[in-house]
């Protein structure tokens, strides 16, 4: 019988990640699926990764005179390995962080759909010509490469992070410094092995285009506070992006700050309810509601309330939970011990405030190490207590309005604005929360969950999730610098203004 070590091991060598690289260090990695400890990864220090962050900046120095077209292909061949290192990178996903096979498979997707939009992005890295107000004069704005880009990322996602601001990074003409989570050092490595791998077909990049810093806090604080890192892309808890947001601002740096959310979903009286149903347990239990966007709050109109929360609660029962990488189960591990006791601590919170809680119970799938849960549905009398907190486990609130103002009221009175969703089909009611005074969320999805971007989207959140954007439409602005320029192809000098200086 093979173990997840001995799994790990054949995947990683697969991958082309050695033996070296993951064993005898410090930063011990355990699989969620049974709790073995699977690899023992060198970290970095601080004075190495000072060192690091230099040959970033070199590299980023030849980089930036590549044309972005050239640069462009080499996002389209590291796009080609990612799609020849699917099933292997994708099955690593799972081993490291729990996710069932198809979300592992899902994560790498996303990744080689971010370098395909990176592709066509670095022949649009279009400027503006703009109607000067001076005679004979041209007024332009440019984009130029940013410098290095700090990517600080999260352990749910542990490699698609990556990829929303590392292929439009490489296109930008910027490179790349990468603290991955420490939860998760294997996938980033495999993705380093990738990577050399489409830098060797491109016919080689600069040393240090991708850089990796192993570890915890420490070290991504010293990328934090690093001058030659212009912008830091920062993927976590609220916790973590307050400190860090901080800690850039104070040097002028640039934070994309991509934080917690506490995602909810309106169901209208004329909502499809079966539709409704499927979408909910998606959102709330894939992932094992580890996802930024999980949903985590049902706004219920009272007129359909008894019709939905007691099939929901039946399917919460006979959901099927079980181990990512031998069973189809939908609902795989949490994370870790910890993650399991906060879940217990929010359950208790919510009994107490008047909660009744459907689920949540430890479920032996691989004895004492691993913690599986049953997903939890909570009906609350209010949004008091957790149900304002975001919570990184799978538990749905759920609460029951009467008119729609009420329940757009409930929806935004959280801190977190990164994910909406309203199930229904009148127009007027749908319309309302599209609108500026609907919900005040970075995503607003229309008879589906809240989670399951597509990359083509700006993705982020509002409030406490941070306010940054990555991945699609505009997002590549914040990986670049602007530049506005004007020309004065005249004899004469004319001030903007009418301002006269004669001398
Ligand atoms: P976390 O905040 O514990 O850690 C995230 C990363 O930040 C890790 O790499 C960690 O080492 C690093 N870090 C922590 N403190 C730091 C500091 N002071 N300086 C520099 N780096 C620091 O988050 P987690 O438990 O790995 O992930 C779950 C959280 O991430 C949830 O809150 C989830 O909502 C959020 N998340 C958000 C998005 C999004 O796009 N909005 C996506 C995925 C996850």
């Amino acid at each position: 019988m093979t173990t997840i070590s001995t799994d790990v091991r054949t995947v990683l060598d697969a991958l082309g990640v050695t033996p070296a690289q993951t064993q005898g260090g410090t930063l011990k990695v355990v699989s969620p699926v049974d709790g073995a400890v699977v690899a023992a990864v060198p970290e970095t220090t601080p004075a190495e990764a000072a060192t690091l962050i230099g040959q970033a900046h070199q590299a980023y120095l030849e980089w930036r005179a590549v044309p972005a077209p050239r640069r462009g292909e080499f996002v389209r061949l590291l796009g080609e390995e990612l799609r020849a290192a699917k099933p292997a990178l994708g099955r690593l996903v799972s081993l490291e962080v729990g996710k069932s096979p198809s979300e592992g498979l899902g994560e790498v997707q996303e990744m080689i759909d971010i370098c395909d939009f990176a592709v066509g992005l670095s022949r649009q890295l279009y400027g503006l010509v703009i109607q000067s107000e001076r005679e004979d004069h041209r007024l332009t704005e440019q984009w130029h490469p940013a410098g290095v880009v700090g990517v600080i990322s999260a352990f749910n996602f542990p490699v698609a992070v990556w990829s929303w601001n590392a292929a439009l990074a490489f296109v930008c003409g910027d490179s790349v410094v990468w603290k991955p989570s420490e939860k998760a050092p294997l996938t980033a490595l495999a993705v380093a092995a990738i990577m050399a791998r489409a830098a060797q077909k491109f016919g080689g990049v600069p040393k240090g285009l991708l850089t990796m810093l192993i570890g915890g806090r420490e070290v991504g604080e010293a990328l934090v506070d690093d001058v030659r890192v212009p912008v830091v892309s920062a993927t976590g808890s609220t916790r973590m992006g307050r400190v860090v947001g901080e800690r850039v601002a104070r040097r002028f740096g640039r934070a994309i700050l991509e934080l917690g959310g506490n995602n909810a979903s309106i169901v209208t009286p004329s909502a499809d309810l079966d539709l409704t149903l499927r979408a909910v347990a998606f959102g709330a239990m894939g992932t094992a509601g580890q996802r930024c966007t999980t949903m985590r709050r049902l706004i219920v109109h009272e007129s359909v309330y008894d019709k939905l929360v007691p099939k929901l609660a039946s399917v919460y029962k006979s959901i099927s939970i079980g181990n990512p990488i031998t069973s189809d189960a939908l609902v795989g591990p949490l994370i870790d011990g910890r993650a399991y006791e906060s879940m217990q601590g929010a359950l208790a919170e919510a009994k107490k405030a008047g909660g009744i809680v459907h689920g949540g119970e430890r479920v032996d799938i691989n004895g004492p190490n691993s913690f599986y849960v049953r997903p939890a549905l909570v009906e609350m009398p209010g949004q008091v207590g957790p149900v304002c907190d975001e919570t990184f486990a799978p538990i749905l609130y759920v609460l029951k309005y009467k008119d729609l103002d009420e329940a757009i009221a409930l929806h935004n009175g959280v801190p977190q604005g990164l994910s909406s969703s309203i199930f229904g089909t009148d127009i007027r009611e749908i319309e309302t929360f599209l609108s500026a005074r609907g919900s005040d969320c970075g995503i607003a999805n229309v008879n589906m969950g809240t989670s399951g971007a597509e990359i083509g989207g700006a993705f982020g959140g509002e409030k406490e999730t941070g306010g940054g954007r990555e991945s699609g439409t505009d997002a590549w602005k914040a990986y670049m610098r602007r530049q506005t320029s004007a020309v004065n192809y005249g004899r004469k000098l004319p001030l903007a203004q009418g301002v006269k200086f004669d001398i």
